[in-house]
């Protein structure tokens, strides 16, 4: 892809991370080196190189847990699915909520208003392509909304792409021959994204994984590298053109004294261009996906 003229945004998406209590049961308070992942409630965000934290409701005024399938279809869409279900929904979309991604997925929003390229920077394994998925993420979805193409291994080979353990030591493990990321590297190659594409999805979801594992261990090992790639993310990125917006689905990691996801808000943490205005905007999950057109198209 070639270099674009004008402006880009990364959206950056944690599964499973919550504004928790600044105790011992959060592992982003037990350990150090959290910066840019780690606040708490009642005390005043700072986040790194001047990032703007907006506490974000995934609750969407639905009694019950937050859950996966439908806090992620709000935040691609801008529709409170929660809502819609009566229910928050776990795991994978279901029929209703695919429909509704269908509809009005950011990517096809995106395509619609000319806003291109649009990519989902994660790679997939050989097994998705050659199996029939009998599950599918809201993010798979939301990429079959518009028709665009999903990144393979080659793609990560070359650097193009990342897997959702953006240092492929779980694809290693699995078998697959491809190199060691560091923090840095995959820093490099998701900064590329922000100079050849209008809007760049990466989707990270260990962290909800370790939550309901309750794993401190797991939390020590995964998340100093996973802030250390935002920080050196945003060191590589052009701040002037690109807005760089990190957010979750709903609390889990910050309470690792509970299996369930927690009742928390989300930090929505916003850097670079438009950060003032696109954060006075968001308020819950639904607010993301309208601010990130608004900021590609006007
Ligand atoms: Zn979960």
């Amino acid at each position: 892809m070639e270099v674009i003229e004008g402006s880009s945004v990364i959206l950056f998406f944690i599964d499973g991370l919550g504004i928790g209590d600044d105790d011992p049961q959060n592992p982003l308070a037990r350990f150090s080196g959290m910066e840019p992942l780690a606040y708490f409630k009642g005390r005043p965000a700072e986040p790194y190189l001047d990032g703007v934290m907006k506490p974000t409701d995934p609750r969407l005024g639905v009694d019950g847990r937050p859950q996966s399938a439908s806090g992620q279809t709000a935040i691609l869409t801008g529709v409170n699915a929660p809502q819609r279900l009566g229910y928050h929904k776990q795991g994978f979309p279901n029929g209703e909520l695919r429909e509704i991604i269908s509809e009005n997925s950011i990517f096809l929003r995106l395509s619609a208003a000319g806003v291109g390229p649009a990519v989902f920077a994660n790679a997939y394994t050989p097994g998705f392509f050659t199996e029939p998925q009998r599950w599918k993420s809201a993010t798979t979805c939301a990429v079959e909304a518009a028709g665009l193409p999903f990144r393979k291994l080659p793609d990560l080979i070359g650097r193009k792409a990342l897997f959702h353990d953006f240092t492929n030591q779980s694809l290693r493990e699995r078998g697959f021959d491809v190199p060691l990321f560091s923090p840095a590297g995959a820093a490099a190659v998701l900064a590329d994204f922000s100079r050849r594409c209008r809007f760049t999805l990466y989707e990270y979801f260990i962290t909800d994984k370790i939550g309901h594992a309750q794993d401190f261990t797991a939390a020590g090992i995964h998340l100093p590298p996973l802030a250390e790639f935002i920080r050196e993310t945003l060191k590589l990125i052009d701040l002037e053109k690109t807005t760089f917006i990190l957010t979750s689905d709903h609390g889990n990691i910050e309470d690792l004294s509970v299996r369930n996801h927690t009742l928390n808000d989300v930090p929505t943490v916003i850097w670079g261009r438009g950060k003032m205005e696109t954060a006075a905007r968001i308020a819950d999950l639904t607010d993301i996906a309208p601010a990130i057109i608004d900021l590609l198209t006007k």
